[in-house]
């Protein structure tokens, strides 16, 4: 089978080769990947940013049919439609895996990263943590859900936001747009957007936000504060720390901010005024397998649909040139059926 794997040495490219893939285990699947979408995540794992992991076959965000199953899976069939995430395994006996924190696992294992991904035209996963893509969700649609759509989901539940709440979506790219409709049409919150590129502000308008803001005002936490009376939460996905700034000087009192980018350096975080305001700062990482599931089941009845577009495999090469050159809007997917 034909793969997407990681140049050796390391150099920041992969290559399409092909691979036999070992013989599952009792606990494993065998699976005919139909889609995989390219993330950037993708891209620091070709270039070694988390570690040099050369002949690694890379991808996320996978969908495709269950070809074979181990002698001791109950939780799959042949046939059933799964999803491949970058939380692709717990260990599953510690504190954060039992206690339904499994993304913090510290002996985590994640696809096309620790362990081969999805980006061929077969994955082996631990049928345990492969997550059921319903039916009648666009499998294309549920590529984007397995990473972008259940990190900004998850980062609402975060959130703790409640129906009229007021919540700030700060950065309004692939992760933002999602995330402002899981807010507006999922959570029931009244939303602003917060992005400097107006094509990606009318996006946000098109997926529900009520005001938008352009971060490169000098008054954003100001606009935002007089507009709405501060935010109960502000979810931040832009990637720079300014954008974190800002969200904390628009929050209102008790107002929660959930970081979800990974700009480097630090935020600033005025500790009197955290004090007086009782503020919360937390982190999201991604979602655990429930939290995939209660995704895609909101996909499934159309309340969020991620932009995505589908190419086939010999274009990854391009694919991974447009994402680096940030010409994509959205997301690319291979379509496995392709030729
Ligand atoms: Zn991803
Ligand atoms: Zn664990």
């Amino acid at each position: 089978m034909r793969a997407v794997v990681v140049n050796d040495p390391v150099d920041g490219y992969v290559h399409i080769e092909d691979r036999t893939l070992r013989a599952i285990k009792p606990n494993e699947a065998l699976v005919d990947m139909e889609y995989c979408g390219l993330c950037h995540t993708d891209l620091h794992v070709m270039r070694g940013d988390y570690g040099d992991k050369p002949g690694r076959i890379i991808g996320h965000e996978g969908v495709g049919r269950v070809k074979e199953i181990g002698s001791e899976v109950t939780s799959l069939k042949v046939g059933d439609r799964v999803s491949i995430a970058w939380f692709f395994k717990g260990c599953g006996h510690c504190e954060y895996c039992l206690t339904g924190r499994e993304t913090l696992c510290r002996n985590v294992e994640n696809a096309g990263y620790t362990v081969d991904g999805a980006m061929a035209e077969q994955c082996i996963v631990v049928a345990d943590y492969a997550v059921k893509v319903p039916e009648n969700l666009d499998p294309v649609e549920a590529t984007s859900l397995t990473c972008a759509g259940v990190t900004v989901y998850k980062a609402l539940k975060v959130a703790d936001i409640h129906p009229g709440d007021w919540v700030s979506c700060v950065g309004a790219g692939g992760l933002g747009n999602l995330a402002v409709q899981f807010a507006k049409h999922v959570f029931g919150c009244h939303v602003v957007a917060v992005d400097g590129n107006p094509d990606k502000l009318r996006a946000a308008k098109d997926a529900g936000a009520d005001i938008l803001i352009n971060r490169h005002d000098d008054d954003v936490a100001e606009q935002i504060q007089k507009l709405t009376g501060g935010v109960h939460a502000a979810v931040v996905t832009a990637v720079t720390t300014s954008a974190f700034d800002q969200s904390v000087d628009s929050l209102r009192p008790d107002g929660k901010l959930v970081a979800v980018a990974l700009p480097t350096g630090d935020m600033k975080l005025n500790v009197a005024k955290t004090v007086l305001d009782g503020l919360i700062v937390a982190g999201s990482l991604v979602g655990t397998r429930q939290d995939l599931k209660e995704t895609f089941d909101f996909g499934a009845e159309g309340l969020v649909h991620p932009i995505v577009k589908t190419r086939k495999l010999d274009d990854i090469m391009d694919m991974i040139k447009d994402m680096e050159a940030g010409k994509i809007t959205g997301r690319e997917v291979v379509d496995f059926s392709l030729k």
